[in-house]
Order: C-alpha cells, then structure tokens, then sequence
C-alpha cells in the first residue's frame, strides 16, 4: 500500500523556493516561533471580520468580533493598537461598500487536489496541494476570486507587484476544477492600514523639562505651556475615523487571469515536488541567507539559523505546531470537494 500524500499548501512551496532552510525548521522540525508576529495578527483580524460583514453584513457583529479577538486591549499595548484600527477601518470599510457590485458565491472555500506531472498527467504520490481562499463572487456572468489583503502603503509598486501573486493563479485553476466553474480573475479588495499612534502625552519630567526650556527662551519669564494629556480611545478613535474618510484608504483592483500561466505555475508545482523529495532524501536543506530580511525585519528563523539550531534558542523561542494549521478544517468539512 502506498503512503497517505502529505497534505501541502502553497505557502510551504513558496516558502521552499525562497529559503529551503525555512522549510526544514517549519514542516520538517515543526518549530514556529513563540511571539507572534503582530503584522499577521492584524491581518487575520481584519480577515475574519470581512468574512463576518460579507457572510451577514451586521456591523454590531463585526464590531463585537474585534471586541472578542483583542480580550488583552486594556493592558496590551499591541492588541489595544489593533483594536483602535481594526474599528475605524472596519466602520469605514462597512459604509464605504454598503452597496457591492457583485454577489458572495462562496466565503473561506476550502480545496484540495493533485499536483500533477504536466508531462505525463500522472498525480503525485507523494503530495496533494490543500489551500483556502477568501471568497469567490459573481459580477454578472463571471466568477472572481476575492482576495483581501491589508497593506500599510498603496502604490504603484503594490498594484504592479500583484501580477507576482502566483498562490491565488494556483488556487484559481484548483477552485476551477473542484467546482466546475470559470475563474475569469481576481478581485483584490485592500483595506489600507492607518499608521496613526495614539498619543502618550507626556510624563511629568518631559513637562517640567520642556516647560523649563519655553521659559529659558521666554522675554517675560512666564510661559502658558501645559502639560499634554494621553489622547483618549474616543479623540484617537475620532482622528482615525477622520483617517479613513480618504479614498485613498480602500482600494479594489481586479486582475484577468491568463491561462498560459496555470500551465506554467502547474509545472513549476510540479518541479517543487521534485526538489522537496530529492532534498528531504539526502537530508539537504540549505539557507539562503539573501532573504533572511527580506519583508524588512528579520525571517522568523533567524535566531535558530544564526546560533546553528542551538537547543536552547529551541527551548526558550519556539515551539512545536503541526504544519498546516490554517488548514485544519479539511478533514472534516463535509463541502470540501476532493478531485
Ligand atoms: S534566517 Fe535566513 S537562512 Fe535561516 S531560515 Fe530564515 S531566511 Fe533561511
């Protein structure tokens, strides 16, 4: 009998192109680190309140979800500053696509299938490829993937640099081919980050020092200044709603699918398939150390490959997760289609 396929997303593929040592420490080793990344918190807020106002567009709902997912808001600074976005944006975001132009066909729909080898048609026996994607919706006679994505700065590069987005070109050909429909392109719906700081104001040595610096320029030797009081939630969340009444703040962009690139992306799978099973057999996975910082912070391994795996950066840093969390779902949902 042959081995049950590891279930693989295209996250771990993609991660194995940029740096197989990653790979190694993440679905080999199964480490991740143990502080979260806060850029991804924020996300997968965001992400699960679309799902809720897309799924029954009840923004008390929405709002009591941000509520849920921040529990640490009034001693945790980090959550507190989700909080305060995820509100205004979501606010915003609710008034400014009251109306949609299309219709949710489906929200979070799960897949999974073969990775083929596109010379001979043959599945893999070694992988399947599992993944999720936001939403799929119909404008008139034709389905869109809806993709969301939260960015802190939208620009030309951004907009450009979606054509590279080669994850949701593979899982549109998957969906197509699970659900039986045509996938015409992709709708990106990017919610903008504001990179507003609630105020601190000042402590009382910061007063006494900038007051005394006003009266030392001061002619009358007297000075008005008053100590600056921290912003409360409601100014901070005023100044945030102002933020977000730019229409700069939302963006949606759609993208026309080429068919020429599922062939090439099927096949590139494929090679990854190829190149994981020949590394992982002679126990191969080598750095590549031109992307430890590449998002502009260092990779999450990085503690791990500069100290040569040591077992106490092992300890003290990360812990064990099976690979695929965000996938856990699959087994049991009874819609997933296998194909
Ligand atoms: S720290 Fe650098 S070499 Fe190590 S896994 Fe991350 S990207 Fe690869």
């Amino acid at each position: 009998m042959s081995p049950t396929p590891i279930v693989s997303t295209y996250s771990m593929w993609s991660l194995f192109r940029n740096c197989r040592k990653a790979v190694d420490w993440r679905y080999l080793q199964q480490l991740v680190p143990l502080e979260h990344d806060r850029n991804l918190h924020f996300g997968s807020l965001i992400h699960e309140c679309l799902q809720a106002w897309h799924e029954r567009r009840d923004l008390a709902e929405v709002l009591a979800l941000i509520d849920k997912l921040c529990p640490k808001r009034l001693y945790d600074e980090g959550q507190r500053r989700d909080w305060h976005n995820a509100t205004a944006m979501m606010k915003a975001y609710t008034a400014r696509y009251a109306v949609e132009e299309f219709e949710v066909v489906a929200l979070e729909k799960t897949f999974q299938g073969p990775i083929v080898n596109p010379a001979t048609s043959a599945a893999s026996r070694s992988f399947v490829l599992a993944g999720k994607v936001d939403g799929i919706v119909r404008v008139g006679d034709d389905y869109f993937l809806l993709e969301h994505k939260t960015a802190s700065q939208l620009d030309a590069d951004y907009l450009e640099r979606l054509w590279t987005d080669f994850q949701i070109t593979i899982y549109a050909y998957y969906v197509e081919q699970t659900m039986g429909i045509t996938i015409t392109g992709i709708l990106y719906n990017i919610l903008v980050k504001a990179r507003l700081q609630q105020s601190k104001g000042e402590t009382e040595e910061e007063y006494e020092a900038r007051r005394a610096e006003l009266l030392a320029k001061s002619k009358t030797g007297k000075t008005t200044a008053k100590r600056k009081l921290p912003e409360t939630d409601e100014e901070f969340q005023e100044r945030l709603a102002e933020k977000y009444t730019d229409p700069a703040m939302f963006h949606r962009e759609t993208l026309y699918l080429s068919r020429d690139r599922f062939d090439i992306l099927r096949s590139e799978l494929w090679e990854l398939t190829k190149a994981f099973l020949d590394a992982r057999r002679r126990g191969v996975f080598y750095q590549n150390t031109g992307f430890c910082f590449n998002f502009h912070r260092p990779c999450a391994y990085f503690a791990l490959c500069r100290s040569n795996g040591n077992p106490n950066v092992i300890e003290n840093f990360y812990q064990r997760v099976e690979p695929n969390e965000e996938l856990r779902v699959l087994p049991n949902d009874p819609t997933e289609t296998a194909f």
